[in-house]
């Protein structure tokens, strides 16, 4: 699934060939696929992209007149922008044709298909950001909301990261990243962590973020993908590999259902918890 660091790029190298664009045509190729707004999207039609910008992850259109088509790829979708003349794949939920000859399509293969969009005129109604909790590069990202945010929980800190309430727009991967970072284990609770390990987390979480955002676009340049791009990652997706920082392989467990990758040593992890 793609988190922040995915769609931060995808949003920005989308906004160079968008902006300025104004929709020709559009078709919704799937029923159910418009969660808000009318289904059929029409009144996008003629109007322009001014912005491209993301909220957790969601990507966010921003046309004329007030008009906001909000993204969720969820677990399999993708975004693929290229020439309209191109053949449209089965697997392609909703394309928009733009006035220099481009389309923009979302494309979900495999069943079911979950990705999602909506359409509001004001995006202060927009149903999915409502629950949100900050963005990690955002001044509202502070140590005091942080802190104050986790207060009363007792809950494993991966649960924490995970939570699109507390800070959003981090997925399993980029969790397991930050806890290295962090060199906290992911078993921790969090009411057992110190103050210092909990702004050591607060202060990983931006910093892996953002280095994970250069190492993609150093891979990708402007252009868009529709495959998660690891290879870079030091834990996650590297069961049994040696740490990279100091050789211990890398261990796994399966934690609420999915696979959580820590380093023994540089995090610190005793028994893990197994669920
Ligand atoms: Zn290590």
């Amino acid at each position: 699934m793609p988190e922040l660091p995915d769609l931060e790029v995808i949003r920005e190298n989308l906004a160079a060939r968008l902006l300025g664009r104004a929709v020709l045509s559009l078709k919704v190729r799937r029923p159910g696929l418009v969660q808000a707004g009318p289904s059929d999207l029409f009144p996008l039609l003629g109007k322009t992209v001014r912005e491209v910008s993301r909220r957790g992850k969601h990507l966010v259109f921003h046309f004329d007149e007030n008009l906001f088509l909000i993204v969720h790829l969820m677990r399999f979708g993708w975004l693929w922008h290229g020439p309209s003349r191109y053949e449209v794949t089965k697997a392609t939920t909703l394309s928009l044709s733009f006035d220099d000859g481009t389309d923009l399509r979302l494309i979900e293969p495999g069943t079911p298909q979950i990705a999602a969009v909506w359409l509001y005129s004001d995006l202060s109604q927009a149903e999915p950001l409502k629950k949100l909790g900050p963005e990690p590069f955002s001044p509202e990202f502070t140590l005091e909301n942080f802190s104050q945010a986790l207060r009363g929980k007792r809950r494993q800190v991966k649960k924490i990261l995970l939570d699109q309430a507390i800070v959003a727009g981090i997925g399993n991967a980029y969790a397991d990243e930050i806890l290295f970072w962090a060199k906290l284990s992911p078993f921790r609770y969090i009411h057992t962590m110190t103050e210092e390990e909990i702004e050591r987390l607060w202060r990983a979480i931006p910093e892996t973020l953002r280095w994970a955002v250069a190492e993609i676009k150093a891979r990708v340049g402007g252009d868009l993908f529709d495959k998660e791009i690891r290879d870079f990652l030091y834990v996650h997706g590297r069961a049994g590999a040696p740490c990279r920082v100091c050789g211990t392989p890398i261990g796994e467990v399966l934690f609420e259902g999915q696979r959580t990758n820590f380093c023994p040593h540089c995090q610190n992890v005793g028994q893990p918890v197994s669920k």
